[in-house]
């Protein structure tokens, strides 16, 4: 970018708008003029909108009839690093400027002139009769008085009525002051003492730190089993980074960002840092980027969108989980944090660590192909070591219809409940059955909107669609055939599993963990703390199980279904399953005592079973990615896929045959076409979906191909483009 930086009342400046508009719009700088990077407010139409002084204007647009900038927000004008990274990323992904822009400036009120709040200091007159009540407040204020408090958590703390405190302020003992209700976040203190670490953690948190010192780009892996103590060593890399002045960013899936996980890091840095996620009110997110643009908050301990703050000085970005599918956003902006993590780092010249025990193949290729620095933990901390690992092959196991736990499986559980401790099942199935069948005439329920059938929950009493969400009764007459009382459940789904465990041990206390079975994502954190602190025998999870949560009593893990994930034709299937099943089995046996893991497969020489079973990791990423790259699929090759929809399945086919037949700006670089094709899941929402593949060798150009390719088309009514770069799902 060039030009200048400080424009003059009435100077022409092009601005950027979070409006869905392909273009800037030209404004004349305010009175008293502005920087580049600046955040405005601008009028459009009848309206004042958001902006960001993004250059020179120099639109053809009359310059008679130009409109002013309306004035210059108090907040932190946008820095060039970020327009640039917003710039990279927009292209990378195919994203309009506009919607990039929205993704950073995620935050309520940013036009709101800075809130300010009453808060209470001691006044001058005592107060001319004392109560009990009365000295209470007045010994919180003598004892805390350094700190600002609103009147009401002063009668909190003081364990009176508010009532009490208006006296107090009617009578002169305390009296109102302003202050802006965006406060700085406490100090962090890098230099409070931090646990002893091993000589291992110790090598790799100087690895680590080294590079954070070296204030230049650099990408480290920073593998380790599940309890080896990665967020003790990533942690000094903060701390690190905090010595050095700079601003630190920890991502976590959404799910991992636990009270436990900040309790954490407030033992170790002395005070909480700033949160980010969707748990977070309007007033908190608020606050967090304006502190961040200011400088005010030092640590950021944050979900996906976190990477998209207006950082002042970002020194590293630690990606925990890193191989966690919930990075990639698969609505709006399709962006995988992880890769837009290690973006903005080389804007910003800052270390990024990505933290797993089971890493992506992309990120593991990089560390062989020496593009990032590779750092390994390979022991638990203390006396914990990994579970035994051990195949039940469901061939010779005895089981009862309807019936999904083995009778080796229920065997392992009674030994766990005699000892008092826990167990814990696993299968990635929501709901009571997959499917609901008729027994008269074999037809199954399916939604009426997608394709897809519809999944029995017994917990609400109703069929669900996991696509759209739609709910119907479970119907007591089959709608296929009009017979009645033949509907059945078929399969297992986490609440039948739950039910059989019950009938098992009738006298275990079960908890079942199902991302729809509570309410907020705080009530499912409760609930796991709980559980955690041993008030559970028997845990039945879904794939939220696996992230990051910390079950001390836990020593044997169940995999109901190990072939779950084998099947399918995703490319990754082999891999996912891999990091799933080790990280479900590195739930055990976490703290002193010894776990086992079984997994009840039907096909235990699969060589993805064999390779979890084996536990030799490197030779399960050798084989994976040379397979992957004989086929020239991603990390070896690049991928795009469009997706096509629409209400009217004959057009969005006519227009995914359209750009099929006008290639040539693919062709031209090489790239191959599928398709179009039905997409996996056809329809959604009433909407049809129709497929296309890209792909392409990986030097080549290819968003700038993709979007020659497609701008011709326009989309008439209510048909939808969308292109997925590096796609991970392919529904
Ligand atoms: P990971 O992130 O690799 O799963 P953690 O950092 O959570 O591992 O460590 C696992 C457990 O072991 C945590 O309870 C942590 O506090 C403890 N731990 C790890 N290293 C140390 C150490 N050097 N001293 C004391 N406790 C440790
Ligand atoms: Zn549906």
């Amino acid at each position: 970018m060039s030009g200048q930086d400080f424009f003059h009342q009435g100077d022409r400046v092009a601005v950027l708008t979070a409006q869905p508009l392909d273009r800037l719009l030209d404004y004349r700088a305010p009175e008293g003029g502005c920087f580049r990077g600046a955040f405005v407010e601008v009028p459009l139409g009848p309206r004042k909108v958001l902006g960001v002084i993004w250059g020179n204007g120099g639109g053809d647009f009359d310059s008679a009839k130009l409109r002013s900038v309306i004035r210059v927000l108090d907040v932190a004008p946008m820095r060039e690093e970020m327009r640039q990274f917003l710039g990279k990323a927009g292209d990378y992904t195919l994203t309009p400027m506009h919607a990039m822009l929205r993704l950073a400036t995620r935050a309520p009120g940013l036009s709101d002139p800075p809130s300010m709040r009453k808060i209470l200091r001691l006044g001058d007159n005592p107060p001319e009769r004392m109560t009990d009540a009365r000295t209470k407040v007045l010994a919180v204020m003598e004892e805390f008085g350094g700190l600002a408090f609103t009147s009401r958590e002063l009668a909190e703390m003081a364990d009176v009525t508010p009532s009490v405190v208006k006296g107090l302020v009617k009578q002169g003992a305390l009296r109102e002051e302003e202050t802006p209700r965006d406060l700085p976040y406490p100090h962090l203190d890098p230099d409070l003492p931090s646990k002893d670490l091993t000589q291992d953690q110790a090598a790799a948190a100087a690895a680590l730190a080294e590079g954070v010192q070296s204030g230049a780009y650099g990408t480290t892996l920073l593998k380790g089993v599940t309890g080896s103590g990665k967020t003790e060593v990533y942690l000094e890399a903060v701390a690190a980074c905090l010595r050095k002045g700079r601003q630190a960013l920890v991502l976590l899936p959404e799910i991992a960002l636990t009270a436990e996980f900040l309790k954490r890091v407030e033992q170790r840095f002395g005070a909480t840092p700033a949160e980010w996620h969707s748990g977070a009110t309007m007033t908190e997110r608020r606050r967090v980027w304006r502190m961040v643009g200011q400088g005010n908050a030092q640590l950021v301990i944050g979900a996906r969108s976190a990477l998209f703050l207006p950082f002042r000085d970002l020194g590293l970005i630690i990606v925990d989980e890193e191989h966690d599918g919930s990075y990639k956003q698969d609505e709006g902006v399709l962006y995988n944090a992880r890769d837009m993590a290690v973006l903005r780092a080389a804007m910003c010249s800052a270390q990024v660590v990505l933290a797993s025990a089971t890493p992506s193949l992309e990120t593991w290729a990089n560390a062989e192909a020496g593009k990032y620095k590779r750092v390994d933990l390979t022991a638990r901390f203390g006396t914990a070591v990994l579970p035994q690992m051990r195949a039940v092959d469901m061939r010779a196991e005895d089981l009862a219809p309807a019936t999904w736990i083995s009778p080796t499986l229920k065997q392992a559980m009674r030994l766990r409940m005699e000892r008092g401790e826990q167990s814990l099942l696993f299968l990635n199935r929501r709901g009571f059955a997959p499917v609901t069948i008729c027994r008269a005439c074999g037809s199954q329920v399916a939604c009426d909107h997608c394709d897809a059938r519809m999944v029995e929950h017994r917990f609400m009493k109703r069929l669900m669609c996991h696509q759209c969400g739609e709910t119907k009764p479970v119907p007591e007459t089959c709608p296929s055939c009009q017979v009645e009382g033949k509907m059945a459940p078929v399969g297992p789904g986490i609440e039948r599993l739950g039910e059989e465990a019950a009938a098992l041990f009738p006298q275990a206390r079960i908890a079942v963990l199902s991302s729809d079975l509570f309410g907020s994502a705080r009530a499912l954190k409760a609930r796991i703390e709980d559980i955690a602190a041993g008030e559970a025998d028997i845990i039945l999870g879904t794939q939220l199980v696996a992230k990051g949560h910390n079950f001390p009593l836990l020593t044997l893990v169940g995999v109901i279904d190990a072939d779950l994930g084998l099947q399918g034709s995703d490319l990754r299937a082999g891999e996912r399953s891999f990091q799933l099943m080790r990280q479900v089995a590195g739930r055990a046996g976490r703290a002193e005592r010894a776990g086992e893991a079984l997994m009840q497969t039907f096909q235990p020489e699969h060589p993805v079973i064999r390779a979890i079973l084996s536990g030799d990791e490197e030779k399960f990423w050798r084989a994976e990615a040379e397979q992957r790259r004989q086929a020239g699929v991603p990390p070896f090759g690049r991928m795009a896929g469009i997706i096509l929809s629409g209400s009217d399945l004959a057009q969005v086919f006519d227009l995914g045959n359209a750009l099929a037949r006008n290639d040539g700006p693919l062709r031209q670089v090489g790239a191959q076409l599928f398709g179009p094709a039905p997409a996996p899941i056809a329809r959604v929402r009433g909407r049809h979906r129709v497929r296309l593949l890209i792909k392409a060798d990986k030097g080549v150009p290819l968003q700038e191909a993709l979007a020659r390719w497609t701008a011709p088309f326009k989309m008439k009514g209510d048909l939808r483009l969308n292109i997925d770069i590096d796609p991970q799902n392919f529904f």
